[in-house]
Order: C-alpha cells, then structure tokens, then sequence
C-alpha cells in the first residue's frame, strides 16, 4: 500500500476509494445553497439524496429539534413512549392513503423495507401458511443496500450475480406495462405462489434505478393481481413520499392503495434519519394475538429517536401552513417550459419530468466524474449517474433559483453532450 490510511479513515458511499475524486467540504447551507470550504456557493438540484424538501434549515424544524433535544433527545421506545413519537403515528395515519394505520418506525430507508418484508413473510407464517418467503419485484427496481432489500433491486445494480448466495433469490419482472405483460406475471404468480409473500413496487417513478416513469394503470394491474393472489402490496414511497410528484403520496396520484407503504427520505425534512413501515389494519390484524410467537420481533435500538420525530412533525406542520404542493406544481411547469430544449442535444434518449422531478436521458455518461465537475464549476450541485442527469431541488426554491438551476445544467449537459456525441 503506497498511500496514507490517515488519508482514507473516511471511506465513502459508493465510491472506488482509489479513483474518485476529493469530495467538496460543505461549512454551512441555507435555503436552496451549500457554501463550500473555499467560499463557494452552490445551488443544490439534489436535495441532498431527495430528503431537504422545505430548503436547509428551515426555522420551524430546527426550533422543533433543539426543544426536544433540550427535554428529551432519546428513550428507548421499549416499554417507554413519547410524545413525538405517538403523535408522528397518528399523523402518519392520517395523512396515509386507505388503511395504513400503524407506523413501525426504523433509521433508515432500506430498514424499513426489510421490515415491510418481515411483515408480509410473518402475515402468513402468523395464519400458519409456511414456505412463503419470496417476493415478485421489478427491473429497474431500487429498494435499498442492505441484503435483503439489494435482492428485490434491479439484478444488476442490486449486484445479483456478484452476490449470489449472498441474497436471497426472488423473482424480478418487467414491470406490468400492458396487457401481455399482466398476463405473463399473472402467469409467473400463479407458478410460484406457494412461496410468495409479497410484491414491492417504487410507485409511479423507479428513483435510483434509472428515474424511470410507469402510470396509474400499472399500479392498478399490480393492485388487482395481489388481490386476485391474495399478496400484500408494498409500495416503497421512500423517494416519492412527502410531496416530490405533486400529491403527499404516489399511491393517492396513482388511486392505488397498498398494504404496506415504507416512507424516509423526505420525512424529517432532511434533517435527521427516520423511517416508517406503515402497516394496514387489515395485516396489523394478523399479528393481533394472545399469542407473543405472533409478535413482530424486531425493534432497532434508535427506533422513534424523539429529535427525529419531533422533527417530522415540524416537517408535517409545514405540508399543512406553506404550500409545498403549488411549489412543486410550479416546479413542474418550470421544467416542462424548459427541459424540452434539451430533446435536441446529440445523444439525449429522453426528456421526462414528473412532479419536481426532472430528467434528461443519455445514450451513455462517459467520464462522468469530469460532467460532475464541470456543474459545480458552474455553481450547481446535480450528480448525474449511470446514463441520467436529473434535478430534485427543494420544493422552496424560487423561481429566479430554479431558471438559473435548469439554464445551468441545460448548458453544462448542452457542451458535454456536443463534446462527447458530435
Ligand atoms: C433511498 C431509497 C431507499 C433506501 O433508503 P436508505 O435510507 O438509503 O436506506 C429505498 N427505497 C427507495 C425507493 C429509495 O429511494
């Protein structure tokens, strides 16, 4: 080894430790803008992995923490309860499309996803069905990186092969996009029901494996064949969830209630870790019991940390007096007036937006790490990845903010794509 491990005591998220470059020191952020180390402002397109959606520091959840850290920052949630806690159940039920009543919360998305798993494989071992333990799951599909949720991921970013025996085999599909295709997955459920516990969906736009759009229809296809099956649905709304396509929730755009819907990202307002599994009366019912075997058996150490639910609630309140909604409407229309320019780039596959989603497809990103530089030269934070620019910026963000976002990046990916397709 000819280099300082001091150097690398950090060892960073999905990065060749080797290869990529140095990553940027943030000293502060305020609204939509990270100030580097060097005095350099950015405007951010990401959210930060999609959680900040009311903007950096928003007054009303940083006061709601610093209260609750001052009276209590934790308890366990064992045996002991909280405010924060039992009120951010209660909203989230309320808020939570069709009878997804209770919350079991956890610190993380991909948490909460296994939770949803162990749910729906318990909901049958609880009705004393055995040997349901596997789950239909969909191309493009990203549900997290721990080993159970990299099993229901796209095969190839959940890096199928690589750890194969490592994760649990299930059945991946294209997603049910039109009738040949319902037919066929009816098909493929019908073959393995025996031993499957459930289905797991990103509703209406696949995130982190590749930005991909499907409409209601789909999800109402994947609805009906649960039903017919007898399946829990499970939707993992832990990027749409919270506003990010227009409605609270995907499932309420799509008209289409599940079982189980898992929620994160955006639910602290970017501020602290959280996440929830939210569970149907319907499945609750089922672990309901004079008999403890019948308990759900899991409960992570920081589970309803009171700092991160209080910061929640502060999260819900804004959803309620400010309006993220209209802004994300209005962030549509931006990107709808704007984004269409980029059609004529050499090698753009697709333009697309959704809600305050925005995303230019390319044929391939080659020297991705020189485009990365080349945003932040010009004052933007935007990461593309795979073959996908896209923009996820906090609802807050003004319009003035938001052209000089789009017009950015358009001229960024405009030169690079000239450089690279030309
Ligand atoms: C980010 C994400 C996850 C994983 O959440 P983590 O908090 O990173 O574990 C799971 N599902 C979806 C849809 C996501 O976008």
């Amino acid at each position: 080894m000819n280099f300082d491990p001091a150097d690398h005591a950090l060892w960073r998220p999905y990065a060749q430790m080797k290869t990529t470059p140095p990553a940027l020191p943030v000293l502060s952020a305020e609204g939509v803008r990270l100030t580097l180390a060097d005095g350099r402002e950015l405007i951010d397109g990401v959210s930060s992995w999609w959680t900040v959606c009311h903007g950096y520091r928003h007054p009303h959840i940083i006061n709601a923490v610093k209260r609750q850290l001052d009276a209590v920052p934790h308890v366990m949630l064992g045996g002991l309860t909280h405010d924060p806690a039992e009120c951010l159940a209660r909203r989230l039920a309320a808020i939570a499309p069709g009878d997804l009543n209770h919350a079991f919360f956890s610190e993380s998305g991909s948490v909460s996803v296994e939770i949803a798993m162990k749910v729906a494989v318990q909901s049958f071992i609880n009705r004393g069905l055995r040997g349901r333990t596997r789950f239909l799951a969909f191309r493009g599909g990203y549900h997290g990186d721990t080993l159970a949720t990299m099993s229901v991921c796209d095969p190839e970013e959940g890096m199928h092969t690589m750890f194969a025996g490592a994760i649990a085999r299930q059945l991946i599909a294209d997603l049910p996009t039109d009738a040949d295709r319902i037919d066929s997955l009816d098909a493929l459920v019908s073959d393995h029901i025996d031993t499957l516990a459930g289905v797991v969906v990103e509703p209406l736009v696949q995130g982190a494996g590749g930005m991909r759009f499907h409409d209601a229809a789909t999800l109402q296809a994947l609805r009906d064949l649960c039903d017919r099956h007898g399946l829990p649905l499970i939707f993992d709304e832990i990027m749409t969830g919270f506003g990010r396509l227009g409605t609270m929730f995907a499932a309420e755009k799509a008209g289409v209630t599940p079982d189980i819907m898992t929620v994160s990202k955006a639910l602290t307002g970017g501020t602290l870790p959280l996440a929830a599994t939210l569970v149907s009366t319907r499945l609750f019912e089922l672990f309901w019991d004079e008999d403890p075997g019948k308990a759900l058996m899991h409960g992570p150490t920081y589970m309803g940390n009171p700092a991160a639910c209080a910061a929640a609630n502060a999260s819900l309140d804004l959803f309620e007096h400010e309006p993220r909604l209209a802004q994300v409407h209005a962030i549509e229309a931006m990107f709808a007036a704007l984004l269409p320019t980029a059609r004529d780039f050499p090698g753009v596959v697709d333009v697309r937006w959704q809600g305050a989603i925005g995303v230019i497809e390319m044929a391939s990103l080659p020297e991705l790490d020189v485009l990365k530089a080349c945003f932040v030269d010009a004052g933007v934070w935007v990461r593309p990845f795979n073959n996908i620019i896209y923009l996820m910026p906090p609802y807050v963000i003004s319009a003035e903010d938001l052209t000089v976002l789009i017009d950015t990046t358009l001229r960024v990916t405009e030169g690079w794509a000239r450089r690279h397709f030309s």
